[in-house]
């Protein structure tokens, strides 16, 4: 065996893969991982982290961000936001573009991504923004992870912020496909049909005065602002992706209504090439705790025994904790009027411990989370084997946890500028307990000890 000395050795711990679990010694040079070996085969290392006791995941990844930035730091940017994403185990981040300016031109994305480079503390990657056909290409050359669309228009406006970015028309939804496909990226589509979901609210819920928290929760159960325009828009898009055969990445499928998860089964079964990502808030976050934090959560388990039915059959082939922060000042006015107000949830932080919670609870196991959070994400984003597996070659990113610690998520904890966490009061069990990337430990114990500039931006596939 090799015996010259490494960077790092995390000995003792038990490691994960979506196969299995085995205790081994995981050696680090260079940032990248060199062995996997027993004791009397690790070599001296310069440091040592002595992970007995603890779990050994591959660095864990969240692909639905809205750092912000540009253009709205006041809720967010990118050092706050990594920052939140490190504290809760995230090793890597794929943010959104409802920025200001969006990043649907090449200028506009060249901004975004010289203004974060030196604010990341873990890795990361953009979506180019959807908007024009004729930007797609100079997107996609430029190191775009994926091209993200805004299939909607908020009902009043209020989202996403910048109502031009919502492409409701399906002429020029079918063009971005056809231009997405010719770079082989994925096309991530929040769904709506924003005029059916505009009428049915104004005439049941808006109209009539009926606008209150606990009004918007109703709507939402039965599916008005959003859930069956989300499901229509669905149908039609999974259609348009058969006949232009791109890839296609369903967003907020714990948001539109269960029977959305059968379209997206019956769309795999018709040849679309189609992943979808599952909202823990459509998981985790309970009816009692979504009426506590009102207009703080715009998404709630209502129908969990359906969600959890997709992420167990592969339905839903990864996990996010989505991250849309909005400051205290402007979503409070949502208890009387939750329509008028933009939708959020906090994320970056309390995911991991919310999933970890689940695996205690035996609704996981760690096998499924370093699939869901890391393998499946880094395949399907064109990132592996550099990213998302613990093996030799890959970069060294790890989420270690320790499956005993208990946690209370309050806000004077959270990274978050929200100034809020939508799981406050929540207990849970199983907390990372270091984010380790390539190779450097950016949180330790719940201390951050990474430097901002330290995370890298990784382009997609159609990068030049
Ligand atoms: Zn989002």
């Amino acid at each position: 065996m090799n015996q010259r000395l490494v960077d790092l050795v995390i000995t003792n711990g038990t490691v994960h893969t979506p196969e299995g679990s085995v205790r081994q010694n995981v050696c680090v040079l260079n940032g990248r991982i060199v062995g996997l070996a027993d004791d009397a085969n690790t070599p001296p290392a310069a440091r040592v982290i002595d992970a007995r006791g603890l779990d050994v995941l591959p660095g864990l990844w969240h692909v639905h961000c809205h750092f912000r930035e540009p253009g709205h730091t006041y809720k967010e940017d990118f050092t706050s936001g990594t920052t939140a994403a490190a504290a809760g185990g995230i090793t890597f981040c794929i943010d959104m573009t409802n920025n200001d300016p969006h990043p649907t031109t090449l200028e506009a994305f060249e901004l975004k991504r010289s203004t974060i480079a030196p604010k990341a503390l873990v890795d990361y990657a953009l979506y180019g923004g959807g908007l024009y056909p004729k930007t797609v290409a100079p997107l996609a050359k430029a190191g775009a992870i994926g091209i993200k669309v805004f299939n909607t228009r908020h009902v009043k406006e209020v989202y996403p912020y910048i109502s031009e970015l919502g492409v409701v028309d399906h002429g020029i939804l079918h063009e971005l496909y056809e231009a997405v496909a010719d770079t082989g990226l994925l096309c991530a589509v929040h769904h709506d049909d924003s005029e059916w979901c505009k009428r049915l609210t104004f005439r049941d819920y808006i109209n009539p005065g009926k606008t209150s928290n606990r009004d918007y929760m109703e709507a939402y159960e039965k599916g008005y602002m959003y859930g069956h325009g989300m499901a229509a828009g669905l149908a039609a898009s999974t259609y348009y992706a058969r006949i232009t055969g791109v890839r296609l990445h369903v967003l907020h499928m714990g948001v539109m209504p269960p029977a959305a998860n059968g379209l997206v089964r019956f769309a795999r079964q018709q040849g679309v090439d189609i992943s979808g990502e599952m909202e823990t808030a459509a998981l985790f976050m309970t009816r009692e705790q979504a009426e506590k934090v009102g207009p703080g959560a715009y998404a709630w388990a209502y129908a969990p025994e359906a969600n959890w039915r997709a992420v167990h059959d592969g339905t839903a082939d990864m996990l996010v904790g989505e991250h849309a922060p909005h400051t205290l000042e402007e979503i409070t006015p949502g208890w009387q009027d939750n329509f008028s107000v933009p939708l959020g949830v906090t994320g970056a932080q309390e995911f991991i411990p919310m999933v970890l919670n689940a695996v205690n609870q035996g609704q996981l196991t760690l096998q499924d989370v370093a699939r869901l959070c890391a393998e499946a994400p880094a395949k399907r984003f064109g990132q592996y084997p550099k990213k998302g597996r613990i093996q030799i070659g890959a970069d060294a990113d790890f989420t270690i946890v320790d499956m005993k610690a208990e946690n209370l998520f309050k806000a004077a904890d959270m990274h978050t500028r929200a100034g809020y966490t939508a799981y406050e009061g929540i207990s849970t069990q199983g907390m990372p307990v270091y984010t380790i990337v390539r190779g450097s430990t950016v949180m330790d114990h719940g201390k951050i000890v990474g430097q901002p500039g330290h995370g890298q931006f990784h382009p997609g596939i159609a990068a030049t």
